[in-house]
């Protein structure tokens, strides 16, 4: 069979194809626990399920503006307001099947083929094979110190005449950390004196723990909001459990805005409108679901660094938001496709490997699960590596017999 060039080039998304492998074991009758997961275990709030099954029951479900519903636009005004303090009008905004489409969206408006996007490691993904899809080329800033937080500078010495944009995922997926707001300060500033655009994708800026706060990334601007080169990147999967839903959104100049939505409405039209009249309510109803949300991610990530720091040989640093942390293993293998599958095939623990983040020899687990979830996933993960664990473990009913150390 003859594949274009491009479908060649990109791979399959390692974080759904896990999904499907921990679904089919499940479905087998297997004791998998899915520490892979990017997704709360939580229920979307009553408000969105209100106002969507509102819709749903009117059975008058037709196509929505490409660019989204004129209602979703004044709900993400209202939004940008509250947690910004920024004052966009609808011409700025473009309401997208998820968080996702949003950044496909701004690259296919930016990027000529050969232009590059930077971006720090450990990054999301799909943010390589995004910028791909969009012809371009992803460069990668990998931090000189060991740490999960690249100096300003490192980024600036990849700066070069192809560069068209930066992204920045804070706080970040895989590895949780946020980066300071001199950081975020400095990146505006220079995104600003090198007239690049920055994608701010800040989808779980409100996940965050310890009593910390996302820096406002508006706060440090100085082009003004008809120019500005800034695009922030933001939707409902997270921070309202709602990651079925599919809606997300940027907020762009205007000229980008229409751009990115002439885009999509060859594309895809509108997002479904059930799912972006449940934005609405989520966006405008009660806001209690993100904070008990929050908590209970706060609570899961200290019980998983506390077992992770019992850990002989793992090297763990303290997420500041997010579900996920991103412990190095290298230790006990270097190569974390072969852990992976290794915890997978021995303990039917689902973790997914740091390679696919950019970052060989760590692990990406998910502390959006049950805290029983947690814990007993991350017993199953030192019986498997740790020899001074005892030699015999029960999954269940199974009983399994450590042969391998
Ligand atoms: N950005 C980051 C950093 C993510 O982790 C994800 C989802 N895993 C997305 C964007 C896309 O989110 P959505 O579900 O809204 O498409």
């Amino acid at each position: 069979m003859s594949l274009s060039q491009l479908a060649r080039s990109i791979k399959e998304s390692p974080t759904l194809k896990l999904n499907e492998t921990a679904a089919i074991l499940r479905d087998k009758g297997e004791p998998v626990i899915h520490l892979g997961g990017g997704e709360p275990k939580s229920k979307a709030p009553i408000d969105a399920v209100v106002n969507c099954a509102t819709q749903l029951n009117a059975g008058d479900i037709k196509y929505a503006p490409a660019d989204g519903l004129p209602a979703m636009k004044k709900a993400i005004v209202r939004y940008t307001d509250e947690h910004y303090s920024r004052s966009v009008s609808p011409d700025h905004i473009v309401v997208s099947s998820g968080a996702k489409q949003a950044i496909m969206n701004v690259l296919y408006a930016i990027l000529d083929p050969k232009d590059e996007v930077i971006f720090p490691a450990p990054y999301w993904v799909s943010y390589p094979e995004m910028v791909k899809l969009a012809g371009g080329v992803p460069v990668i800033v990998t931090p000189e110190d060991g740490t999960f937080r690249p100096a300003v500078r490192e980024i600036a010495d990849m700066i070069g005449s192809y560069t068209k944009a930066i992204i920045i995922n804070s706080p970040n997926n895989p590895c949780g950390a946020m980066y300071s707001k001199d950081f975020i300060a400095e990146i505006v500033q220079l995104c600003e004196k090198r007239n690049l655009y920055l994608i701010m994708d800040d989808l779980y800026n409100r996940l965050v723990f310890d009593g910390k706060a996302a820096p406002n990334c508006y706060e440090f601007s100085t082009e003004d909001v008809s120019r500005t080169k800034l695009v922030v990147v933001q939707g409902v999967s997270k921070m309202y459990a709602m990651t079925g839903f599919r809606i997300g959104w940027a907020i762009a100049n205007p000229e980008l805005a229409e751009a990115m939505g002439n885009i999509q409405s060859h594309q895809t039209s509108g997002p479904a409108t059930p799912s972006q009249w449940a934005a609405v309510g989520a966006l405008n109803g009660v806001q209690s679901s993100v904070e008990s949300l929050r908590l209970t991610l706060e609570n899961n990530r200290n019980v998983m660094i506390e077992r992770l720091r019992a850990f002989a040989g793992v090297k763990v640093s303290k997420p500041d938001g997010t579900f996920y942390c991103f412990p190095d293993f290298s230790a006990y293998d270097k190569d974390s496709n072969k852990l992976a599958r290794f915890l997978l095939d021995k303990v039917r623990v689902v973790t997914v490997p740091g390679k696919e983040f950019g970052m060989e020899g760590y692990l990406r687990l998910s502390y959006c699960g049950t805290i029983k979830d947690t814990m007993e996933g991350l017993e199953r993960i030192k019986w498997a590596l740790d020899p001074s664990s005892p030699n015999e473990l029960y999954l269940g009913e199974r009983r399994l017999v450590r042969d391998w150390l």
